[in-house]
């Protein structure tokens, strides 16, 4: 019984970083990429954030990644998180924010992949099935936050 407790909390902890480690990671990258400078209260996963991968609220220095970026290659979650952390800096996406990601040495792939996943996403959707709502704007593909 103690060996397969034991087996269960070693697949969990595999599955996903807490909100602790997702913390700890962040002021890593933080310290790596932008000379320590980001240094957000609160980081934590979300799982009813679907149509971003993360968002940053500068004013209350908080961070939240979808639960989405579970699982995929840790490249690809850092450069969300770097993103996020770069927000706490510069708020918009003009040329100050990107020039922040130009240490990240994955910032492309990391893009290509998430742009990826999204087009992926929409395929099963059959154009035409919209509800009658508010038109839908198509999220930039890849786009991280709004
Ligand atoms: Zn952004």
């Amino acid at each position: 019984m103690r060996q397969m407790l034991d087996k269960l909390a070693a697949q969990e902890s595999r599955r996903t970083l807490g909100d602790d480690a997702l913390a700890e990671r962040a002021a890593r990258l933080s310290t790596a990429y932008l000379d320590g400078r980001a240094r957000p209260d609160q980081v934590r996963w979300v799982t009813n954030q679907n149509s971003r991968w993360g968002s940053c609220t500068p004013s209350e220095r908080t961070i939240r990644l979808s639960h989405r970026l579970q699982g995929m290659p840790e490249y690809v979650l850092d450069y969300v998180l770097l993103h996020e952390l770069a927000h706490l800096l510069v708020p918009d996406h003009g040329s100050r924010f990107w020039a922040l990601l130009e240490a990240y040495p994955r910032t492309e792939r990391a893009r290509g992949y998430l742009e990826g996943v999204a087009g992926a996403a929409r395929l099963p959707h059959v154009p035409g099935a919209r509800s009658a709502g508010a038109p839908e704007a198509p999220a930039e593909p890849g786009e991280v936050c709004g």
